[in-house]
């Protein structure tokens, strides 16, 4: 059940959820996702319980049309989160980056800041822990006082990584974000946006 929204919307519903109760959960299917959703009953229940599902990619947005009830348009995971860095002028909205190999969190955040010193980020971790590890990490999120926890684990585990934990975040939004991390760190590039379309 994607949302039937804009960029512009699901930005409003992401300003919506940092202004609620509880922690919310954005997921950011694209193609490949669905896919794994259809042979995979657990996945295909954490999407169909988020708070909101966007369209990461054209697939979707093809699908969506060949099904006859078109999307308006891509979402993309990366883009609404670079596009999340504007969206309170008037407060600073902290992150969490959980994810990537050792060091790109860090990068990303430096990246991050250099061009929207509006943001802060309240935290960095790597995205390679024992499951003994995730008591400390969910305590350092939490100490942090982060709004948006950005997790790229890549998929379906930060989904899977998400669901299990969201109950013991006190983050107002969990976000699956996949490789964004990387691109944010400079180690991996975006492709041409000719080619996303
Ligand atoms: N990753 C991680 N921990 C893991 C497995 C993967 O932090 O146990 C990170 C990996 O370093 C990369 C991201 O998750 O930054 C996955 O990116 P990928 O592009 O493969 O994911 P997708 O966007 O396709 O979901």
């Amino acid at each position: 059940p994607v949302d039937r929204v804009t960029m512009k919307e699901a930005l409003e519903r992401l300003s919506a959820f940092l202004d609620g109760d509880g922690t919310r959960a954005i997921y950011t299917p694209n193609a490949e996702i669905m896919m794994d959703a259809l042979r995979d009953p657990q996945l295909a229940d954490i999407l169909r319980n988020a708070d909101m599902l966007v369209p990461d990619g054209a697939g979707v947005v093809l699908a969506s049309k060949i099904l006859g009830r078109k999307l308006p348009e891509r979402v993309p995971g990366f883009d609404l989160v670079k596009n999340s860095f504007s969206l309170c002028p008037t407060r600073r909205i902290r992150y969490f980056l959980l994810g990537g190999r050792p060091g790109v969190a860090e990068q990303a955040a430096i990246n991050i800041l250099k061009d929207h010193p509006g943001i802060e980020i309240a935290g960095c971790r790597h995205g390679y822990f024992s499951e003994e590890e995730e008591k400390d990490i969910i305590r350092d999120i939490n100490s942090s006082r982060a709004d948006i926890l950005l997790v790229a684990l890549g998929a379906p585990k930060q989904e899977k990584w998400i669901h299990r934990n969201r109950d013991n975040l006190n983050v107002k939004v969990c976000i699956g974000v996949g490789g964004s991390l990387d691109i944010f760190a400079g180690k991996t590039k975006l492709a041409p946006e000719f080619f996303r379309k």
